[in-house]
Formats: structure tokens, C-alpha cells, sequence
């Protein structure tokens, strides 16, 4: 069972705040001031939207809205409704460590404080543009760690391979526009590489980790080893994470809220990113 996590502590924020150019000494209240005080922090959706163009997996059931009402009554109001379907897994979205892990965390059961904490962005874009199967190394952590310092506990670790771009081209994105079983072997794009996944569980304390791709392994992984590792920790992971390249390397937050559906094994996510000005694009 993972062990439990102290969120917005002092350390956390004294270490996403120390900066050269934030003032020092800054308490945590403070901070909570600054970032919602007027225009003192930029907000970023980090979510696509759901309609007709928002990709899936290749055997999972896509979005699907149907308008109930749309339009004046015969008692003289205006009145609009829909019905939706979709698959749990799909467009900006949960994955909950039951999806992998027997007695992992489901959707609701997630701790809320494992779902909002600062954010820390690793970029392998230009290794992942040479080549669509790249995976997350432990040198790669291990990299930005030498430059920026340890990976803070309670933080969130957004792996940015620049997909986004491609998005909603599903055939780009995906690297095929198949669907079906038989296009599952066709995909390709970048991942966690599963010997990362046991080195961050194994040597740090993160809350949770996103990325901009469809999923939290490479598209050729067959084991989805990453997936596993982390979520025998009850680590959740939120992919096809939009506005990646928007967020600075360090000192933004994230907030991540699925859909709290009992007993799900993911959910439709809305991911929120705050920026203060001090931190917008140090990348
Ligand atoms: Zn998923």
C-alpha cells in the first residue's frame, strides 16, 4: 500500500518556489494567495474537449452524445439535454490503478490530495520526434534531476514527448487510424519505459503521473509493464494530457479531477494547469 503523502507541505512548495526568480521566504499561504489572487497565475486547460474527433483506444467504444432537447418547449421555455456514452478510456482521461492491479485503487477511492500537487515537466520531445517508440529512461529522471534537483514528493510528473501536436489526427497520433484488435499492434508512440516506472516507485514519492500520448506505455508495449508497476503503488496516471507545452519545467500546479465513477477503472479527467507569471515557459 502506498504510503501516505503530505501535499502543498511547506517543503514541497519551498522547493517549487525557490527559485531565482521568486522572492525567497514565501509561506505557503502566501502562495495560496498568489494563485488566485487576479491575474497572478495563468490557468491552462489541459483537456481536450469530447465530441466526434476525440481519439480512443482502437477497441474502445468512443464518445457519444445524444441530444435529448434542444430547443423551445410547448410550455414556451428554452431547454437543452443530452445523453452521452463513452468509454472510460478515451480522450484527456484516469487511468486508476485498478486498471491494472487487482486491488489497486478505483476511481473514487483515489485520495483527492493525489490529484492536485506541483507539477514537474520532463521533456524527451525531441527524442520522441526522432523516434514515435521512445521511452522514458531512468537516465531521462535521472537528467533533469542533475539540473533541477530531486523529483518532490506529493509532486506530479507530466512527461511531455510533444504528441499533442498531433492531435486529433488519430493517425499520427496513434500511428494508425485503424480500429479493431488488429490495429492494437500498429501503434506507436512514446512511453514510460517500465525500468523508469520501477525506479521512480522504488526511489520516489510522486503522486501521480501524466502524459501526452494515449498511453502511459508505448504504443508497442504488450506487457504494459509501466502501467503495472506504478500501479501496484496505487500511482494513477492521466494520458492524452493536452497544453504540455505550455506548462514550465517546474513551479506550476496541476489539478486533475475525473469523474467520480464507483468502482471505474479510469474516468473522463478535467486537468486544470496553474501558472504563476514568475513561472510561465522557463523551458
Ligand atoms: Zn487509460
Amino acid at each position: 500500500m502506498r504510503r501516505s503523502i503530505t501535499m502543498l507541505t511547506s517543503a514541497a512548495l519551498a522547493l517549487s518556489f525557490g527559485s531565482s526568480c521568486q522572492p525567497t521566504g514565501q509561506q505557503p499561504a502566501d502562495v495560496i494567495a498568489t494563485l488566485f489572487a487576479g491575474d497572478a497565475a495563468e490557468w491552462i486547460d489541459m483537456s481536450y474537449s469530447y465530441d466526434t474527433s476525440t481519439i480512443f483506444w482502437p477497441t474502445a467504444r468512443p464518445f457519444d452524445l445524444e441530444v435529448v432537447s434542444a430547443g423551445m418547449t410547448e410550455a414556451g421555455y428554452y431547454y437543452t439535454a443530452n445523453n452521452f456514452c463513452t468509454a472510460e478510456h478515451g480522450g484527456t482521461h484516469l487511468d486508476a490503478p485498478i486498471h491494472f492491479h487487482e486491488s489497486g485503487h478505483t476511481t473514487e477511492e483515489i485520495p483527492l490530495r493525489q490529484l492536485f500537487g506541483p507539477a514537474v515537466v520532463i521533456d524527451v520531445s525531441a527524442a520522441s520526434a526522432a523516434n514515435p517508440d521512445y521511452r522514458v529512461s531512468v537516465d531521462d529522471l535521472q537528467s533533469w534531476e542533475a539540473t533541477h534537483g530531486p523529483l518532490p514528493e506529493g509532486s506530479i510528473l507530466l512527461l511531455y514527448t510533444g504528441w499533442g501536436a498531433r492531435w486529433p489526427d488519430a493517425e499520427r497520433y496513434l500511428g494508425t487510424a485503424s480500429r479493431g484488435p488488429e490495429a492494437v499492434a500498429q501503434l506507436h508512440f512514446p512511453g514510460l519505459h517500465p525500468d523508469a516506472a520501477r525506479w521512480l516507485v522504488e526511489n520516489r514519492e510522486v503522486d501521480a503521473v501524466g502524459i501526452d500520448t494515449p498511453s502511459i506505455d508505448y504504443g508497442q508495449s504488450a506487457l504494459f509493464e509501466a502501467h503495472r508497476t506504478l500501479f501496484a503503488q496505487n500511482v494513477p496516471a492521466f494520458e492524452n494530457v493536452a497544453a504540455l507545452d505550455r506548462l514550465p519545467t517546474k513551479g506550476a500546479y496541476v489539478i486533475a479531477l475525473p469523474m467520480k465513477i464507483a468502482g471505474g477503472s479510469g474516468g473522463p479527467l478535467r486537468m486544470v494547469g496553474v501558472i504563476p507569471r514568475a513561472f510561465q515557459r522557463d523551458r
